[in-house]
């Protein structure tokens, strides 16, 4: 047994003991609602780092999770090891093969700036300051979701370090069975270090987003549920409603208002433009944001806040859009709901429906939408918010298959949603590869899949 000095000199980032200076900060990230509490946390400035960091772990029977930016806080530790990687930030891109290797504490933005100069992008997600290995390892829903399918269906390799110990370089050769596992399984076999990814030719994308008066909703939603039922994959789009604070920082016609924004994405510039078109028709637009956009450019998509702040929120895919989604968008998640609530409806389909072409553990690829419900939390209940997300949920079951891994937030139990986030087979299957894996279960504070 090493003690937790000895710990200090076996790595070469910095340690952080409970109560020590540096201790909260480091564990502080983009939730501010909640944090991790373990005894210790390790800096890691690379993968040996990490490798020291679960090894004394091992040793010490103690358990091990991993932060990158603290977007998707959800499982709380407290107690084991943190593992931060925001040190390990280093991305490069082949142009040649098209692939981008990008270390555990990258952010997208950081691999957008460096693949689009060279006419390529990632399936990034709607902002550029989430973390590429968190957001990839659940799937990794991007503007361009449904022409090119899920993120994590482009790893073609993952550096991980697992719960032996080990520091493994796992591709579909090398560990058919852990690839799988990763891709979808997240931080549940290990923590990552790298990951060699596929990049898309693209050329800057027409899109951005069209803003109505909540007092338009019941038009808008009816035209967003007959307009994607019938549409190429090539164009993705998705729907959001929520109350715009009276700031300066928001475009002055959404300010005070209780806004429905719709959104597009498409690299198909000339037929995006027509098939967009008729909803600047369907009722007033309050503010035009169309228009052909870099793909960096891709965050004033959804204008997403890009300060730490404290939220929660969970989401449900859903087989169909029935008429009762929107009702309960209207009613339940409108201006008169009990919380604010910050409606995010996307168009799935397409590619997000095909397996890969190395099956992985992303589940209902049958989906049609997905429906994101997040309230902040400055000021208000925890219980309240979660009840009022509850009713819209309990009307939308007969249609739910299950739910995303990806936005499930806030401190929630560790077997609290895991089983809702897979579909049997495939939670059966982790489950065994867990037994092989990580049989004492260290990768417990997360959406745990238990070994079998
Ligand atoms: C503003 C905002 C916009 C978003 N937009 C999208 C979107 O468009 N599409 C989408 O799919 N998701 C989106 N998300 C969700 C986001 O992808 C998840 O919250 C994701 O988990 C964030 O990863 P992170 O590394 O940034 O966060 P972190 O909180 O640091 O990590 C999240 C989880 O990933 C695991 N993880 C992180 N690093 C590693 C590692 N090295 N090895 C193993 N596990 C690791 C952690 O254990 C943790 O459970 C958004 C979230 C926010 C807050």
């Amino acid at each position: 047994m090493t003690t937790l000095n000895e710990l200090a000199d076996l790595v070469r980032g910095p340690v952080f003991q409970r109560g020590e200076d540096g201790y909260d900060a480091e564990r502080s990230g983009f939730q501010t609602a909640f944090h991790h509490s373990p005894e210790v946390i390790v800096g890691a400035l690379d993968a040996e780092d990490v490798q020291e960091a679960v090894r004394w772990a091992k040793a010490n029977g103690k358990a091990v999770v991993v932060q990158s930016t603290g977007h998707g806080v959800s499982v709380l530790a407290d107690d084991g090891v943190l593992i931060t990687t925001k040190r390990m930030d280093s991305v490069r891109v082949d142009r040649r093969a098209r692939t981008a290797t990008i270390g555990a504490g990258a952010k997208w933005a950081q691999v957008v700036d460096k693949s689009e100069p060279l006419g390529l992008v990632p399936v990034s997600g709607s902002a550029g300051h989430v973390g590429v290995v968190g957001y990839t390892l659940a799937g990794g829903l991007g503007l361009l979701g449904r022409e090119f399918g899920y993120m994590a269906d482009w790893v073609r390799g993952v550096d991980v370090v697992t719960a032996d110990g080990r520091l493994r370089h796992v591709t579909a050769k090398s560990d058919a069975d852990l690839f799988w596992a990763l891709r979808g399984g997240r931080d549940n076999f290990g923590v990552v270090t790298s990951l060699e990814v596929e990049l898309q030719q693209v050329d800057g994308v027409y899109g951005g987003g069209l803003y109505y008066d909540f007092a338009d909703v019941d038009t808008v939603l009816a035209f967003f549920r007959s307009w994607t039922a019938d549409l190429p994959d090539t164009i993705t789009s998705s729907l959001g409603s929520m109350s715009y604070p009276p700031l300066p920082v928001f475009p002055e016609p959404l300010r005070g208002r209780h806004i429905v924004h719709v959104r597009f994405a498409t690299t198909d510039k000339t037929r995006g433009a027509e098939l967009v078109a008729p909803w600047r028709d369907i009722a007033p637009v309050l503010f035009d944001h169309l228009g052909e956009l870099s793909y960096r450019e891709g965050g004033s998509i959804y204008r997403e806040p890009d300060f730490a702040h404290a939220y929660d929120g969970n989401s449900v895919l859903l087989s169909e859009l029935p008429a009762e989604a929107l009702t309960a968008i209207r009613v339940l998640a409108g201006p008169s709901a009990p919380v604010p609530v910050i409606v995010d409806l996307r168009h799935l389909g397409g590619a997000l429906c095909r397996q890969p072409s190395v099956p992985n553990a992303v589940s209902f690829r049958q989906a049609q939408y997905i429906l994101r419900l997040l309230s902040p939390l400055e000021g208000l209940d925890l219980d309240t918010v979660r009840s009022t997300h509850d009713k819209i949920y309990q009307v939308l079951e007969p249609w739910t298959l299950g739910r995303s891994l990806n936005f499930a937030y806030g401190g929630r139990g560790p077997t609290e949603l895991v089983d809702s986030m897979y579909d049997k087979a495939t939670f059966e299957r982790l489950r065994e590869l867990k037994a092989t894996y990580d049989p004492t279960n260290m990768f417990r504070h997360n959406h745990n899949i238990r070994p079998l």
